[in-house]
């Protein structure tokens, strides 16, 4: 009896300590910039590329990249590359793309691309062999793609290049996968 007692006591000081702790909150001075908080937040959450894992490669009328190598970080779990079309000259005349293959799937690619035609992007659509790859541009227009670094690993032989016909000889690059 004595015992169940000083448990009731016990659950009456605890309930009075609540009371006590909670009773003084509403007449606290409000702090509520609530508001422009959430908004900054908000702000601050829209997607930044990260400088290192991003790049930027252009193309031009002369069909040249500006680049032989692209190099991604491991550390990057996905790597953006923005490609620039710094030329005039429209998409059906001097289209360019990016497209990221191994550097033995490269020819196959290009072969397949020839007949995939331009609505294709000279790609063959769903192309496994296709690692990532770039919409087609033309003068004065850029697009940008994302590459999986996970498809890629640092003993790989990858290239780069253009699938328009033709501009895959010369614009041609090495994608390396550095630390
Ligand atoms: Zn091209």
């Amino acid at each position: 009896m004595k015992l169940y007692l000083s448990l009731i006591t016990a659950a009456a000081l605890s309930l009075s300590a609540c009371s006590q702790e909670s009773a003084p909150a509403p007449s606290a001075p409000a702090s509520t910039p609530a508001v422009s908080e959430v908004a900054g937040a908000s702000d601050a959450a829209a997607p930044v590329a990260d400088e290192s894992c991003a790049t930027v490669v252009e193309s031009n009328d002369a069909m040249q990249f500006n680049t032989k190598e692209i190099a991604i970080k491991s550390s990057c779990e996905n790597f953006t590359i923005t490609l620039k079309h710094t030329g005039k000259t429209p998409k059906e005349a001097m289209g360019h793309n990016l497209v990221i293959t191994q550097a033995s799937d490269k020819e196959g690619v290009l072969k397949d691309g020839l007949e995939a035609k331009i609505e294709n992007d000279y790609l063959k659509p769903n192309d496994p062999r296709v690692l990532a790859a770039s919409t087609m541009i033309g003068g004065g227009e850029e697009t940008q793609f994302v590459v999986d670094t996970k498809k890629l690993s640092k003993d790989g032989d990858y290239d780069f290049f253009c699938s328009f016909p033709g501009h895959g000889a010369l614009m041609v690059g090495k994608v390396k996968l550095v630390d």
